[in-house]
């Protein structure tokens, strides 16, 4: 049978790995773990693998993400894990038990939303401690919200408070802001008169409060993707031996198109390259080159796509073609080979977003 390219291949026995290591490592610690499944565009049959492996909810920024799961048989629950659009209130309800919020006319939407198909949706509100991105900023809005939910929304319920640091802010979830998040949450419990059920301390980012044992004891949720599907940043960012997971769930093969012996300089006036940039190039002499049949709109970043073969070097690409050096590779290239590539956060995410890129499982 012939065999298209490019494709990703997914390991679930590997992936179902990965969420048993995290999981229990969190639970042994009093935290659940909710599987995040974003980073891989929701891939359907991956979702289910969460759901087996006992996470608390299967969360996605995007809510097709979490219709396709539901239609593909999960069960869930499901959490919405971006602030509902106003727009897709009713569509929030009807596909997520629970979501994350920050401004009280969405609550007051969602509620309505919910009493409207006789449902009860939970809602975490969200605190920003820094990071700058979603969630109340000022305690005293926090609070207001807080009692809106409980003494006003009755098709709501105030599960929880919740925090999201280190995506645009670049903020460390340390000690010290998890013990920031517990003073909110406790601060909410003391105005509605009752404990909360979650405080979420965020997503892979707050693992090493985990591996290094100091969270606080109050915390009791993560929302982890990346450290599960590319198990690469704790280990890449923050120096953690990540030896017990798989860096490899995700595996991207692209063909060779062309293989050819080329100067490494380019020959000519350099101005600018595909994408309007002015680029360096480093005269290493004439080396072997191959040319791949898949470029940038499958994964966005040259520097985030990892050849599994020894010696092989990507020198960057455009929009369809990816150059390699393969000058010092450790066996013969030749066209039509395949070569596989790990992937990080950001390459997983694009590639499997690419209509181009195909779907396999190991
Ligand atoms: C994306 C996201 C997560 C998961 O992040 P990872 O880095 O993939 O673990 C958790 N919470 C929120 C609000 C997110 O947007």
């Amino acid at each position: 049978m012939k065999e298209y390219h490019p494709k990703i291949v997914i390991d679930l026995k590997k992936l179902r790995h990965n969420i048993d290591q995290i999981k229990a490592r969190c639970e042994a610690r009093g935290v659940r773990v909710a599987g995040v499944i974003k980073g891989f565009s929701g891939i359907p049959a991956c979702a289910k693998v969460f759901e087996e492996a006992g996470c608390q909810y299967i969360g996605s920024s995007r809510l097709e993400q979490l219709a396709d799961a539901a239609a593909y048989g999960v069960k869930g629950p499901f959490m919405l894990i971006r602030l509902p659009m106003p727009g897709e209130v009713e569509d929030a309800v009807r596909l997520a038990d629970i979501s994350l919020n920050s401004e009280p006319a969405v609550l007051r939407a969602l509620d309505a939303a919910a009493a409207k198909q006789g449902k009860r949706h939970d809602v975490i509100l969200m605190a920003d401690l820094g990071d700058l991105r979603e969630g109340f900023w000022d305690e005293g809005e926090l609070l207001e919200a807080a009692l809106l939910v409980e003494n006003e929304l009755s098709n709501l319920r105030l599960a929880g408070i919740g925090t999201n640091l280190g995506c645009y802010g670049s903020i460390f979830p340390t000690a010290e802001k998890m013990r920031e998040l517990v003073a909110r949450a406790e601060a909410v419990e003391a105005r509605i008169g009752r404990r909360l059920d979650i405080v979420s301390g965020g997503g892979s980012t707050s693992l090493p409060r985990i591996f290094d044992g100091d969270m606080p004891e109050r915390v009791n949720q993560l929302r982890v993707g990346e450290a599960i599907v590319n198990a690469r940043d704790a280990r890449d960012l923050f120096g953690y031996d990540m030896s017990f997971m798989h860096q490899d769930v995700f595996v991207l093969r692209a063909e060779v198109v062309e293989v050819k012996d080329k100067p490494s300089m380019p020959v000519g006036e350099i101005l600018f390259d595909a994408f309007g940039m002015k680029r360096e190039y480093i005269d290493r002499g004439v080396r072997r080159r191959a040319l791949l049949a898949l470029g940038r709109v499958d994964y966005a970043f040259p520097d985030m796509i990892f050849p599994r073969d020894a010696g092989v070097e990507v020198l960057g690409a455009s929009s369809d073609h990816t150059i390699l050096d393969i000058e010092d590779a450790k066996r013969e290239i030749r066209v039509g080979d395949t070569l596989e590539f790990t992937l990080c956060y950001a390459s997983t995410a694009f590639a499997t977003h690419s209509p181009n890129v195909k779907i396999a499982f190991a």
